[in-house]
């Protein structure tokens, strides 16, 4: 049974069937954040467990992830950490290889951007296989980092993603869920 706020987040994404491929249906965000309130909330929901308990860093997974994850930071007085595709970051990296459909990405971290033990919560907009929070916990992970949560707005619960993420140890907190 969802709350006010869910539906309210839930009718503020828009879905495009068939983008980028056949058979996808993207779920576009840039809706949610086009409008005010539902920005807000998601933020606020986002966070909402966390309330209270000390954050060094929110990090953020490109490119919408660095969009909620920095307004995040902002709400919870953190500093904002990108993840980046490989290429992107002009200072040294460290860097950690997934597989993808066809072939693998990297990302890649600043590696002065943690000091071990910092606390940090993992942003991204929707987590469908897993297959990139999974290596940005591993990323966070080199430098000593200390996972709290892993926070999306969007979760596709039959590609298994959250339920990947816990398996690692990491509390996975989602707003609203697709088919
Ligand atoms: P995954 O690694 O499979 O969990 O994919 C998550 C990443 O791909 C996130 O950064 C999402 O923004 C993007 N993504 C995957 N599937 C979709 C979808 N159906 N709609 C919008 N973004 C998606």
């Amino acid at each position: 049974n969802e709350t006010t706020v869910q539906s309210e987040l839930r009718d503020a994404v828009r879905s495009i069937p068939d983008y980028p491929k056949p058979g996808i249906v993207f779920r576009d965000i840039t809706t949610l954040l086009g409008n005010a309130r539902a920005f807000r909330r998601a933020v606020d929901e986002l966070v909402q467990p966390w309330a209270g308990s000390k954050i060094d860093k929110v990090a953020g997974i490109e490119a919408r992830g660095f969009i909620l994850g920095g307004a995040v930071a902002h709400q919870v007085s953190a500093g904002f950490v990108p993840i980046r595709k490989k290429g992107k970051l002009p200072h040294k990296t460290v860097s950690v290889a997934y597989a993808l459909e066809y072939g693998e990405d990297i990302i890649e971290m600043h590696a002065d951007a943690l000091v071990e033990g910092e606390r940090v919560v993992l942003v991204d907009d929707l987590i469908a296989t897993g297959g990139t929070a999974e290596a940005a916990v591993k990323l966070l992970r080199q430098l000593g980092a200390e996972v709290l949560a892993a926070c999306f707005v969007i979760d596709l619960p039959e590609l298994g993603g959250a339920e990947r993420l816990r398996k690692l140890g990491v509390p996975v907190r989602t707003l609203i869920g697709f088919e």
